[in-house]
């Protein structure tokens, strides 16, 4: 078992007399990973002092050497990979494939903001005079605040710290209470990288006591979330408070829609990995599948047999391929929502319960027959559950796909071009995919939700963490 300290100011503390919580393996419950220090509100506040501190330094090194630090920071993550994945696995649950494939993700993240060093910085305009210059220059916000969830934990912590550094502001990271070991991996490998004491904190510990901090703190110029909806609500209230910039983003009842027309083997595996890849713990997951009535039987029934085929166990074991549920209480949601299904009169179709002992398995479940209006198509589960919402037409299947609240990701299965088209035309969704499955997205391009997934501010990602991550200064310069 690891004893883990945090990060302040360029100091590795360990825990104080408030005491420090445990992280577990959620395949063999019974196994402490590593303490982390219990950090209290006192604490969260010194890390945003030291970070405020370190700012003004960090601003005014030139972007590409900020930039060569994010270099060797992907470096490190390189040479540790085996040992990070494997600790992401441990951790949260995954299956080793998927932990390397984050692990990956994390790495090709620090490259691609490492490049930002050599990238924009500004806008020239044309002036109104003659001898005279206009122009607006970017400059970072100052101290940001980074709260994340435990679902990815490294890939979500990289996406948001690694902009924030590029673009020189200091950081304040919070992870979440399930992962803060494999998040710990990746402070240690941007620290060993050469970044300035202060510049990166570290602070572990409870929402109550430190992401409320954070969020209330008038010293933090922005702060960046990901999240469930009720967390993210109440923090964009108290940062909002003090006019931070906030972003959000949040849950997902991602749909994907099968017409037809589908090729039957391509619609099953791509609902197949949405909706049991990352033991349906992604927040682009697909929980609700709507499926036009005329391949509706067919696709049901080799949806069920491909659920029930799936290898359920310990992500590190060979052959494994689907991890347990992270927490107890996130598998005592998953099985209330199937009690729910089965109450309201979907019909069982796969799976429905525990999967082994030891760890917080479950089965692969899909449930037929569900009513689009019912909490099992209404509500984020975030587990391996998926419901088959039966749709007339095109028309039924995206009025159903945009009944929910929110509006994160959606997918469509055909060949048929104006039918694809208007899904994509007619989808209330950030993010909509044409015969892919609902998870999965490229590193370089923009991220986020509508509606409810999002406080619908900024996107984040490729492109557009520019627009977060800095404000700009508009130049009046007269030289003639
Ligand atoms: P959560 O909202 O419980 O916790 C997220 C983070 O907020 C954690 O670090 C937690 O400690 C912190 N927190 C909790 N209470 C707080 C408070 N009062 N003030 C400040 N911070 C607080 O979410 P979770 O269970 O860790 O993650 C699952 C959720 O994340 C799902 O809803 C999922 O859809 C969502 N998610 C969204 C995306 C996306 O990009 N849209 C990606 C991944 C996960």
């Amino acid at each position: 078992m690891d004893i883990c300290k945090d990060l302040i100011g360029g100091q590795w503390v360990g825990a104080s007399d408030h005491g420090s919580f445990e992280t577990r393996d959620p395949a063999h419950v019974d196994a402490v990973l590593a303490t982390f220090p219990s950090a209290t509100a006192a604490d969260a506040e010194r890390a945003v002092a030291a970070a405020a501190e370190a700012f003004p330094g960090w601003a005014a090194t030139p972007a590409p050497a900020r930039g060569a630090i994010l270099f060797r920071a992907a470096e490190l993550v390189d040479e540790r990979f085996e040992e990070i994945a494997t600790t992401l696995t441990r951790e949260e649950g995954k299956t080793l494939a998927e932990a390397r494939g984050e692990v990956t993700r994390a790495r090709d993240i620090l490259r691609y903001y490492a490049g930002e060093g050599w990238r924009r910085a500004g806008e020239v305009l044309p002036a109104n005079a003659p001898s005279a210059m206009l122009f607006s220059k970017r400059e970072p916000l100052g101290v940001v605040a980074v709260i994340t969830p435990w679902n990815f934990p490294i890939a979500i912590p990289a996406w948001k710290i690694a902009p924030a550094l590029a673009y020189g502001n200091a950081v304040v990271f919070k992870p979440a209470s399930a992962t803060p070991l494999t998040a710990l991996k990746l402070v240690e490998c941007l620290q060993d990288a050469g970044l300035p004491a202060g510049v990166l904190n570290f602070v572990t510990g409870s929402g109550a006591a430190v992401g409320e901090t954070l969020a209330a703190s008038p010293f933090v110029g922005g702060l960046t979330f990901t999240g469930s909806h009720g967390t993210g609500a109440g923090i964009y209230r108290k940062a909002t408070e003090h006019f931070a910039r906030v972003h959000l983003e949040m849950g997902g009842k991602n749909p994907t829609i099968i017409l037809d027309d589908a090729e039957l083997g391509l619609a099953v595996k791509l609902a197949v990995m949405g909706g049991f890849g990352l033991t349906g713990q992604s927040c682009t997951a697909t929980s609700r599948v709507i499926v036009e009535d005329g391949i509706a039987d067919r696709f049901a029934a080799a949806l069920a047999e491909a659920a029930a085929a799936l290898r359920v166990g310990d992500g590190l074991d060979e052959g494994v391929q689907m991890g347990p549920a992270v927490s107890a209480d996130q598998l005592a949601t998953d099985l209330d929502y199937i009690a729910i299904g089965k109450k309201d009169g979907a019909e069982l179709l796969a799976g429905g319960g525990r999967a082994g002992a030891g760890g917080h398995f479950l089965q692969p479940t899909v449930f037929d027959h569900v009513d689009a209006g019912s909490r099992l198509a209404q509500d984020e589960i975030f587990g391996p559950v998926v419901g088959i919402v039966r749709a007339r037409d095109l028309d039924d299947a995206i009025a159903k796909a945009n009944s929910v609240g929110y509006g994160l990701a959606a997918s469509v299965v055909t060949d048929d071009l104006r039918r694809a088209l208007t899904f994509v035309d007619r989808i209330e969704a950030g993010v909509v995919k044409v015969n892919e499955p609902t998870t999965g997205l490229a590193l370089q391009a923009p991220f986020g939700g509508f509606k409810l997934s999002s406080a619908n501010t900024f996107k984040e990602q490729g492109p557009s963490a520019i627009e977060f991550y800095t404000r700009t200064k508009t130049v009046y310069v007269t030289y003639g």
